[in-house]
């Protein structure tokens, strides 16, 4: 009372002015920042009853601090007025959206995306879904989803970029800096997320929201190293995820958050609650009640609660009663508010929910970015018979299958509302892009679905009605190449899309077999979110495409790929399986005391199938072929500071321009913990003209040797190593080296 409430402009620097901030705020306005509230009114959260003027209410009081979900320039508008406009202290809301692969223009999910190993392009990408979302008003995306994943069957695995802790924090990096652009203050830049912190991915036995048993080895190892990653890189917020691992949930987990996160990694923005993930400490048997998680999440340093309801009817009484201390509540308002200035809110809350960015968009050259990124996402799993690219004397084309001329399904799931938002359909994309000879027919052969489609129900599969066979059977025996989309659909992955079976869902594979009877010139386009079991077409149709869900523009990408006007370049992020069984599969494995023995059953594999992935880790080939050859090393003792050079030569060997994404792995052979069989440690891109030959350097220093050791630290020890190249994890060329300390 009587305070003056001006913040003062004056004030430069954000620490000075987040202090001057504080200063004036009462417990229940400190409160009211750490709460997120969902924006479309009729969804409602778990935990929240609460009618939509009560929400108002709660706005106007600056018992609020973000929002998520509203979406439009209007209604972001409407909700900041509310607070500007009526609140004592005015401080402006965030607005929070799932950006996860665009907004208006949408690109290749993120496990796609990937594939095309090309960071630069995914850092261009995250620019534009940036500027995009900023221009509609959003100012803070979930995303990227950092969670190293092996499981197939986990269908968030689409999130992610895959099961190897290397390339999922360049890419990590690469999203952070798109989104952010070292620069929030700019209105076309947004507050990025890591997410979820920490363990999501690896569920027990896929299953989504499940228990993670992993130990400290592998969490620090294999789960950690990204979010260290996006941390360094300056990521504005981190959110933290609803698993338990080993018996704590993550979002009551001191040693995470409080620990590792701010103390160790020095990291000073914020970590927002997963949808729920305070009072859904209450089901987990942690919590006795709302009051009692919001003390656990607090405590533990989850600094926002998204729409839980915890932190708004808990927090306040907590502290008066001294369960959570005010220097607490007070690091965490302070995080808040650190990032609000930072985007620049203080100066203008109305920055980005302003028309007028809308109207600097040039959504052509989006496009044109989304099928440049979409084409290099494509990777080719198998060519024979000269089927690809499609040879100039195929003039009839039968396009086949209930994905062929699937607009929505490229789009993926976590889309988002952008108006732009209907995929250029295979279908579309070969009529847009064939030469005025050729003769496309089209039949569907079968729905995969049945009923239905949405974010919240899974997909009905269609599972016997196979009445479109015979007009697919006809228009396919009439073509001199078929080219058939199959795979899932765009519900089938995301959250809560966790399968047993992760085949050719439906009467797929019946309607594959029957094509194959009459026309064996089947070129297998997939168009899925997670790695499928294709044993079946692997082994039996001579050319597979794997095409993912890439987009507004997906069609014209696997055209241009189909067509041979780009080649193939991308490498799979993650092993494709034999066997649902072998599940979670993954090159990066640690070795067992009994390692393959072929004259031998017990050994560490299966009774029944091979143990290796039917396309491993890093593998995709091209329309030309590439030779690796040379392995040297500088020397053969590295020590710390005197990095040593890895060099080979690669040679394109076929008749076309390619790019080969060349690999170096490394093994330590002995440590003192186990350590796995292949680690990625670099990737680069090379581009070789028909015939031409380059040497490929990497350089090899002591910090790329080091892990998480035995003593509880990052640290390299000394030894022997193996150093490894090729163009997938599987097919490796060797030379041995030391460290020396
Ligand atoms: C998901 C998060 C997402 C959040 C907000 C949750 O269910 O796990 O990844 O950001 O919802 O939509």
């Amino acid at each position: 009372k009587g305070q003056d409430t001006t913040i003062p402009s004056s004030v430069k620097n954000v620490e000075a002015k987040v202090d001057s901030v504080l200063a004036l705020m009462t417990l229940e306005e400190k409160v009211g920042q750490l709460v997120q509230y969902n924006g479309s009114w009729d969804l409602t959260g778990p935990a929240l009853e609460m009618n939509n003027k009560q929400k108002e209410e709660n706005l106007k009081n600056g018992k609020v601090g973000a929002m998520l979900n509203v979406l439009s320039v209007e209604a972001t508008r409407k909700a900041q007025k509310l607070v500007m406009e009526n609140s004592r202290l005015k401080i402006p809301l965030m607005f929070g959206y799932d950006v996860i692969h665009g907004y208006s223009t949408i690109f290749p999910v993120p496990l796609a995306e990937t594939s095309s190993w090309d960071l630069e392009a995914m850092e261009k990408t995250a620019q534009i879904a940036a500027l995009e979302s900023a221009a509609n008003g959003i100012n803070w995306t979930f995303s990227p989803m950092i969670d190293v994943s092996r499981d197939a069957r986990w269908g968030r695995i689409m999130e992610g970029s895959g099961e190897d802790p290397y390339l999922t924090s360049k890419v990590a990096v690469a999203k952070v800096q798109g989104y952010q652009s070292n620069d929030l203050a700019n209105p076309h830049t947004i507050a990025a997320t890591a997410k979820h912190f920490a363990g999501y991915g690896f569920g027990e036995a896929g299953r989504d929201y499940n228990t993670v048993h992993i130990g400290e080895n592998e969490l620090h190892n294999t789960i950690l190293p990204p979010f260290k990653a996006a941390a360094k890189a300056g990521v504005a917020t981190f959110m933290n995820s609803f698993n338990d691992i080993d018996g704590t949930p993550a979002t009551a987990h001191i040693t995470l958050q409080r620990d590792i996160l701010k103390r160790d990694w020095n990291w000073n923005g914020f970590v927002v609650s997963d949808w729920g993930s305070i009072p859904e400490m209450i089901a987990h048997g942690l919590a006795r009640d709302k009051k009692h998680a919001a003390q656990l999440a607090l405590n533990a340093g989850s600094d926002m609660d998204m729409e839980g309801g915890a932190y708004e009817i808990g927090l306040l009484s907590l502290v008066e009663e001294g369960k959570v201390s005010e220097e607490y509540i007070n690091d965490a308002v302070k995080r808040v508010l650190r990032v609000k200035f930072k985007l620049g809110l203080f100066d203008d809350p109305y920055l980005y929910a302003n028309p007028e960015l809308l109207d600097q968009i040039s959504f052509e050259e989006h496009k044109a970015v989304a099928r440049d990124v979409a084409k290099k996402s494509i990777v080719l799993l198998k060519n024979e018979n000269g089927l690809l690219p499609i040879q100039d004397s195929v003039k009839k084309i039968a396009v086949i299958g209930p994905l062929a001329n699937d607009k929505d399904t490229p789009i993926g799931n976590w889309r988002a509302q952008g108006e732009t938002n209907s995929a250029v359909s295979l279908l579309e994309g070969l009529q847009n892009n064939v030469s005025k000879d050729v003769g496309i027919s089209y039949a569907k052969g079968a729905d995969l679905g049945m009923g239905e489609r949405s974010f919240l129900m899974p997909l009905e599969i269609n599972k016997t009605d196979t009445s479109g066979f015979q007009e697919a059977i006809t228009k396919a025996s009439e073509a001199d190449l078929v080219i058939m989309a199959l795979g899932e659909d765009a519900f089938q992955t995301g959250e809560g899309r966790s399968q047993v079976d992760i085949g050719l869902a439906g009467v797929q594979k019946e309607l594959l077999k029957e094509i194959q009877k009459v026309n064996k010139n089947i070129v297998l386009v997939l168009i899925n979110g997670r790695p499928l079991e294709i044993t079946y077409a692997s082994e039996n149709i001579p050319a597979i495409v794997e095409a993912w869900q890439l987009g507004s523009e997906s069609g014209n990408a696997i055209a241009d790929v189909l067509l041979g006007d780009y080649n193939p370049s991308g490498k799979l992020p993650v092993s494709f399986p034999r066997a649902v069984g072998q599940e979670p599969l993954y090159y990066n494995q640690k070795n067992t005391g009994r390692p393959f023995n072929p004259t031998h059953v017990t050994y560490s594999g299966y009774a029944d199938e091979k143990k290796d992935a039917l396309y491993p880790f890093g593998f995709g080939l091209s329309y030309t072929s590439f030779e690796y050859g040379n392995l040297s090393i500088s020397e053969e003792e590295l020590t710390p500071g005197n990095p040593i050079e890895v060099s080979f030569s690669l040679k394109n060997t076929g008749e076309r321009e390619g790019k080969e994404i060349a690999q170096l792995y490394i093994r330590d052979l002995v440590a003192s913990t186990t350590r796995p069989v292949k680690e990625l440690k670099g990737f680069k891109m090379v581009k070789l003209a028909p015939g031409e030959s380059k040497t490929v350097t990497f350089q090899m220093n002591e910090a790329m040797l080091q892990f998480y050791s035995v003593n509880k630290k990052w640290e390299a020890e000394a030894g022997e190593f193996e150093i490894m190249v090729g163009g997938n994890s599987r097919d490796l060329q060797k030379v041995k080296f030391s460290l020396k300390k």
